[in-house]
């Protein structure tokens, strides 16, 4: 597999953008780019430089960059005389890597040469806007960041809010590479067949954020009355339900949800099948194939076939497809590590309201998915950092590292990983959605 890459969705060059998007991309626009609108919870991010993205990531480089690097004449300074600097692969231009893996341009001191030389905005737009992740939402831009980056994880640094320069400056680049204004986006249909407009899709969202920000239940909980609501909403036709009456339904269908939600304890195991496809997509998830913590999937097409074996069967020791992944067994991960800790909880809460308001789990920052099944995606999250939580739990890590290395691991490839749109995978997700499978899920692995 290759490197999943640093980019944030920058729509025309991201990996998983089918080829008629690249194309309605491709045009220069040239308005004023559209407002962004920050982050209201509680995130605070600021590179530590611990140059983990610059060691990890597959970096795109548009022709334009690639000249840039070209004039910036790095085959005067030493070191750089005889290296390639930027690389042909399949997917256009990249950065090139040292045979330890890290870019050619990442100093000694964790520092970007680029950037020390030529400053910011001399480097690839990739390694600008990472790790935060701009979602076009109609007349806005929303800002989501990636939990792949441990200071995300850690929450250090300056408010979202004092980021609106720079993102603003992103939002602009990414809009300066568009065939149009990226207001005239639709929003993401709801399901095949069904799309509403972008303030009803707003309304849709608020609503299930409302259910997420509810604290006097468990998230787990609440992550299952988000279930409940979904499963209604799409056994509903919305084309004479819009603005007012369309919050009304939902006003009322989010206290109708809130009272049918089952204990944790009354919910059924999932089925034999269900497991079987959570623990493929949890190998996806879990898998490492570059940088540091290489896992052994990189070693063969032997050992990729032999792991997804194990993972399907779920007996026996879990293969190290991650370099940090310890000596249990599947049996091992099935066994409760203990209630989620409060400040696991509070991690978690986190992510998820991050992902709910920045949208990044439907439209173009992931696949293409449509709005309930982009939903079904981000809700399988939990219950694979949740099992590979106890993974970790049971080797040395105590449950918060071990819920923040779990965290990391699944937002690394969440809404990138390829592997994630590939194959039977889509498939595995509607089934499991389907089957009910992910209340389920949720409710086990908690
Ligand atoms: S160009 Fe700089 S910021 Fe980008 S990956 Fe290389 S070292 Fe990191």
């Amino acid at each position: 597999m290759s490197r999943i890459r640093k980019t944030i969705i920058c729509m025309e060059s991201s990996f998983q953008v089918p080829p008629r998007f690249i194309l309605f991309w491709q045009r220069k626009h040239v308005d004023m780019p559209m407002p962004v609108r920050s982050l209201p919870m509680l995130q605070n991010w600021d590179c530590q430089s611990c140059s983990d993205c610059c060691r990890t990531y597959s970096v795109p480089v548009t022709a334009a960059e690639r000249a840039i690097i070209a004039q910036q004449n790095w085959s005067a300074v030493p070191g750089y005389e005889t290296l390639e600097t930027v690389t042909a692969g399949l997917d256009g231009y990249q950065l090139a890597h040292t045979p330890d893996g890290a870019c050619v341009f990442l100093g000694s001191d964790n520092r970007c040469k680029i950037h020390a030389k030529f400053g910011a905005a001399a480097k690839p737009k990739a390694c600008r806007i990472y790790p935060f992740v701009m979602v076009p939402a109609g007349d806005h831009w929303r800002v989501g960041i990636r939990f792949a980056c441990p200071t995300a994880i850690a929450n250090t640094g300056r408010k979202m809010s004092a980021h609106a320069t720079e993102l603003a400056e992103f939002a602009g680049l990414l809009e300066a590479d568009t065939t149009r204004s990226t207001a005239e986006l639709p929003a993401p249909a709801l399901q095949p067949g069904q799309s509403v407009s972008w303030p009803d899709l707003l309304r849709f969202n608020a609503a299930l954020l409302t259910i997420l920000n509810d604290v006097a239940y468990p998230l787990e909980r609440r992550l299952r009355q988000i279930v409940a609501l979904a499963d209604v909403c799409k056994k509903s036709r919305f084309d004479a339900v819009q603005g007012p009456r369309l919050k009304e339904f939902l006003d009322v269908m989010t206290a109708a949800t809130q009272d049918d939600v089952p204990s944790a304890s009354a919910v059924p195991k999932p089925s034999w099948v269900g497991r079987m496809l959570f623990r493929q997509l949890t190998a996806i998830y879990c898998r490492k194939d570059n940088g540091p913590d290489t896992g052994i999937a990189s070693q063969s097409r032997w050992i990729r076939i032999r792991s997804a074996w194990q993972f399907a069967r779920g007996t026996g020791t879990i293969p190290k497809l991650h370099a940090k992944i310890p000596t249990v067994t599947f049996a091992d991960a099935d066994e409760p590590t203990g209630p989620i800790t409060p400040e696991a909880e509070a991690l978690l809460l986190r992510y998820f309201q991050v992902k709910f308001e920045s949208l990044q789990f439907c439209g173009p920052t992931n696949f293409h998915r449509h709005y309930w099944e982009g939903l079904d995606s981000l809700l399988m999250t939990f219950p694979a950092i949740q099992w590979l939580a106890r993974v970790f739990a049971r080797g040395s890590l105590d449950p918060l590292n071990a819920t923040k290395l779990a965290l990391r691991l699944v937002d690394d490839s969440y809404g990138y990983n390829k592997l994630l749109d590939a194959g039977r995978q889509p498939w595995a997700m509607r089934t499991l959605a389907d089957r009910g499978e992910v209340a389920k899920l949720i409710a086990w692995y908690a």
